[in-house]
């Protein structure tokens, strides 16, 4: 029996578009009985299939092949897909089915989430997400075959060794959301609120320490988050009171904005990092953080400038802000930032993780605008492309990000960053 697929309180709607994205954008993996089951479809009676081989072999395994256009070789020129036209949904592989649906492990079911980098997610379009709980249902059993590890898996740690029970951690992720859903106050001071409470949390026994008898728990935790939540207040200054954030922040922080907007393949693939020479000139560039912004993105205007993403933007509209807030209270609430959908980094690790992503748009979305791009539309396509990256680059998991994060959090600099950003 499969565990339950339950959706998010937050409001969000999806349905797909048809406008091919996905199938362009990604190099999408596929196992050896996907491989098996696609052969035998008998594509080799289409012409244009004839000669080209469905599959490619990479370092991790198969994925499917890709025309000269960057395309899915099995997108057909109406911008459907083949497989799905000609034997349904369930031929294609599973990678293809579950996208854009995220469905996150917590020990005895499933949270529902979205992935934003599709367009039609982050633009809330099509039916409520509840009412895809069916197909859902199914991936979900499809995912539990694939990975049994999933299920009953151990909680995520808070920190490490710091570990309590599932139905807990939830609760904590429902006060955090609860801030981040408070619309009363700018996207920014919320941030940094979540981002005080978190490092109040840090280091208290929650789990009881040597006596788990004195763990907090249950309607007790709720009611400690909600107070450690108005206390996190309190003590979050206005943003005009904190200061820029410092050298050394801003040079790891331009490092981890390198990693968000590079993109090596599909439509939006960058020109600047083409052969090695290109990726270090990059990289230096990045490092250096003034000139220009090197084009690791197509999105990256022609001559758009590291100065032109530092002066203030007066602001989220409350378009952007509705956009925003719903992310992240779904990724919360989805869990979709620690564990296994982020590189096993420990709850508040991971909180601090998702907290950067936000200046991280924010700074995108200023490259974009400079560059003629309306400011709202500008907002939307930075979600898609900070979204792209967040809990999938591989990059992002690596031990030199995580000891980034860590410093990020310790010298006070996300918080700056947060501020800074978000004027
Ligand atoms: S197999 Fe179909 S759904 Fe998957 S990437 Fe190719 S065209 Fe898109």
């Amino acid at each position: 029996m499969p565990m339950p697929v339950r959706s998010l309180p937050v409001a969000q709607n999806w349905d797909c578009s048809g406008c091919s994205a996905c199938c362009r954008a990604y190099h999408v993996p596929v196992s050896a009985e996907e491989r098996k089951r696609i052969d035998a479809q008998g594509w080799e009676a289409e012409p244009d299939l004839r000669g080209v081989p469905y599959f490619v072999a990479g370092r991790d395994g198969h994925r499917l092949n890709h025309r000269p256009d960057g395309a899915c070789v099995f997108l057909g020129a109406d911008n459907r897909c083949r497989i799905h036209a000609k034997f349904g949904s369930p031929a294609k592989p599973l990678a293809c089915r579950v996208y854009p649906f995220l469905l996150v492990p917590a020990g005895d079911h499933w949270r529902l989430g979205l992935r934003f980098a599709c367009p039609t997610a982050a633009e809330d379009q099509g039916r409520p997400l509840a009412d895809h709980l069916p197909e859902a249902r199914e991936y979900a059993a499809l995912l539990e075959a694939d990975t049994p590890a999933a299920v009953n898996a151990p909680p995520v740690p808070l920190e490490p060794g710091r570990v309590i029970p599932w139905a807990d951690l939830l609760r904590l992720a429902a006060g955090v959301a609860g801030l981040l859903g408070d619309t009363a106050l700018p996207l920014e001071r919320r941030w940094r609120v979540v981002l005080k409470l978190a490092e109040l949390c840090r280091g208290m026994q929650l789990d009881g320490g040597v006596n788990p008898k004195r763990a907090v728990t249950g309607n007790r935790l709720t009611e400690m988050v909600k107070a450690l939540g108005r206390a996190a207040a309190e003590e979050t200054p206005d943003a005009a009171e904190v200061v820029p954030p410092g050298r050394t922040g801003r040079l790891v922080f331009r490092q981890l904005l390198a990693v968000y907007v590079r993109k090596d393949h599909g439509p939006e693939k960058g020109s600047a990092q083409r052969g090695p020479l290109g990726r270090i000139a990059a990289a230096v560039r990045f490092a250096r953080g003034t000139g220009k912004v090197p084009k690791l993105n197509s999105l990256i205007p022609d001559g758009a400038t590291f100065a032109a993403a530092e002066g203030p933007a007066g602001g989220l509209s409350r378009q952007a802000d509705a956009l925003l807030t719903r992310y992240y209270r779904q990724k919360v609430e989805s869990l979709q930032f620690c564990g296994p959908t982020n590189f096993g980094v420990p709850f508040w690790d991971g909180l601090v993780s998702l907290a950067l992503t936000f200046p991280a748009v924010l700074w995108l979305a200023r490259v974009l605008a400079a560059g003629g791009t309306d400011r709202d539309e500008a907002v939307t396509r930075a979600v898609r492309v900070v979204d792209d990256n967040f809990g999938y680059n591989k990059l992002l998991g690596l031990g030199r990000q995580k000891w980034a994060l860590r410093l990020l959090a310790g010298r006070g600099d996300a918080a700056r960053l947060v501020a800074w950003y978000g004027r």
